[in-house]
């Protein structure tokens, strides 16, 4: 059982029309977004109404030429969809983060989809129930499960796709960017009505190749123009014309914030600008919105690699010097964050090597992209003092974090939230800094370009753009303030959705 699960994914997939292996570029297109999920990979290819599935933990391997053969023969066909994933759960053994690897695959009747998928999924308990009473022996072990098996039941009631996805994007709450193939080897893509994970698509220059991919680094790697981001609510199928879209749902767009800040790589581009400019300039805000801190710094570094961009925005707007003290061991990997609970603290130390001559006796400010729990930042800072810094400023590009996020980034209670209890000023406190200063949310948005009512905004706004993630908030932080004990994440707290566990709360 998947109850405590919280994911995040990177999506790739790839159709070739001239019946090219399309094996090699799923690889690439994952191995560009290995840092959306490090902790199991998996690739699925179709030939003839076959589906041929490769699964397996940690990151995307490295692959010998001389194996490149078993690997076309292990995954043949010219349509494939890939994916990357980490979870942190209560079940962590490699038998459970492989049951939940994805590309997943549901069938029944003669009707069969496979589909590879970003996001998250908030009316669980509903959906369960009604695929329950197709499957009743359905269990998942991510939302994926809940996604296919779904799409797989419209389906078989309409066969017809526009019809099916449709009722999806109806029925199903939540984020999910997907990509999939049918039994019949239609390739697709689709976006929740409110858009809120990223998905674009893109072509290879002889027009041979459509791909989507979650970033458009997973295009760049493959040579491949980026086409457009697809939009939300739409469902994008893959004929010998390329590209035919559908629009099939109306949402308020609502794309995730926290992909400017941290998950997304720097030179990906969301919409027309790439991630590392926008970062540069919540630097640059950060200096305008704190000019007395600024007055009083000797030097700016930043965390790596989320921070870089914005402490030479830093350096730009302030003329500080940004001292580039903070270096990575380059063959660890693993991103604090997405770590499990038990290595996350000290995993700090193994990821990044400060040099103690260029802090000393210095007031640094120290540029970061977000505070979640505060164990790394705090981490940090004590280092920084042991070195000799004589002052600690914690410049943070991404607003603080109120409330919990309910669509697939891996922040799902009240409690695990710093900023959900405590005043920047009591944060610097228990952290150890001399300041914790957060980009204003009004200048985070401006950076971006996009328009505030076109992000996602909910964990630093309590202000959801889904109806029950909505009222599981207020109804969560409520009883989170008068002391209740969270497990897991919070739509999936049974008690809150009485006998019925409907997913509704009255
Ligand atoms: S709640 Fe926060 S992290 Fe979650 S999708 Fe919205 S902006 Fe992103």
């Amino acid at each position: 059982m998947g109850e405590q699960l919280k994911i995040a994914c990177g999506v790739f997939g790839a159709a070739s029309l001239k019946d090219q292996p399309i094996f090699p570029y799923i690889y690439w297109g994952l191995r560009a977004q290995n840092h959306r999920g490090h902790q199991s990979h998996g690739f699925l290819t179709y030939l003839n109404g076959e589906f041929y599935a490769y699964r397996s933990l940690d990151l995307v391997p490295k692959i010998r030429a001389s194996a490149i053969h078993e690997w076309f023969g292990r995954l043949p066909g010219s349509i494939g969809i890939g994916n990357v994933r980490y979870t942190t759960s209560g079940k962590t053994d490699d038998k459970s983060l492989l049951a939940g690897t994805q590309p997943v695959v549901a069938s029944k009747n003669g009707f069969k989809v496979a589909i590879s998928f970003n996001g998250n999924v908030v009316n669980t308990f509903q959906l369960k129930k009604e695929i329950c009473k197709e499957f009743p022996n359905f269990t998942y072990e991510c939302d994926a499960d809940i996604i296919c098996h779904k799409l797989l039941m419209e389906l078989k009631k309409r066969n017809h796709l526009e019809e099916a996805v449709k009722n999806c994007m109806e029925e199903i709450e939540g984020a999910f960017s997907v990509a999939g193939i049918t039994k019949d080897g239609q390739f697709f893509a689709f976006k929740d009505p409110h858009g809120i994970r990223p998905l674009c698509a893109g072509h290879g220059l002889d027009g041979d190749v459509y791909a989507f991919s979650s970033e458009t680094v997973g295009l760049d790697i493959n040579g491949f123009v980026r086409d457009f981001e697809l939009e939300p609510g739409e469902l994008v199928k893959v004929s010998e014309n390329g590209f035919e879209r559908v629009q099939l749902a109306k949402g308020r767009k609502a794309f995730c914030a926290f992909e400017f800040a941290y998950f997304a790589r720097p030179d990906s581009i969301f919409d027309t600008k790439h991630v590392y400019e926008i970062r540069e300039e919540f630097g640059r805000n950060l200096v305008r919105e704190n000019p007395e801190i600024v007055k009083n710094a000797d030097i700016v570094i930043s965390m790596p690699e989320t921070g870089d961009d914005a402490a030479f925005g830093v350096h730009e707007e302030s003329g500080l010097r940004w001292e580039r003290a903070t270096r990575r061991h380059r063959y660890v990997t693993e991103r604090a964050f997405i770590l499990l609970e038990k290595e996350r603290y000290t995993t700090i130390d193994k990821k990044i090597n400060i040099l103690a001559s260029k802090v000393k006796g210095k007031r640094v400010i120290v540029v970061d992209d977000s505070i979640v729990r505060g164990d790394t930042t705090k981490v940090t800072i004590e280092k920084l003092r042991m070195m000799g810094a004589k002052k600690v400023y914690i410049f943070v590009t991404f607003p603080r974090i109120v409330g919990p996020c309910f669509y697939g980034i891996d922040m799902a209670t009240y409690s695990q939230l710093i900023g959900a209890k405590h005043t920047p000023e009591e944060i610097a406190k228990i952290i150890g800094a001399d300041a914790v200063c957060y980009q204003s949310i009004d200048g985070f948005v401006k950076a971006t370009g996009f328009k505030r009512d076109e992000l996602c905004l909910g964990c630093l706004t309590g202000e959801y753009p889904t109806p029950l993630a909505q009222k599981i908030a207020a109804t969560i932080k409520k009883r989170f303030l008068e002391g209740l004990e969270e497990t897991g994440r919070l739509y999936e707290i049974p008690e809150l959705f009485g006998e019925s566990s409907t997913g509704k709360i009255d």
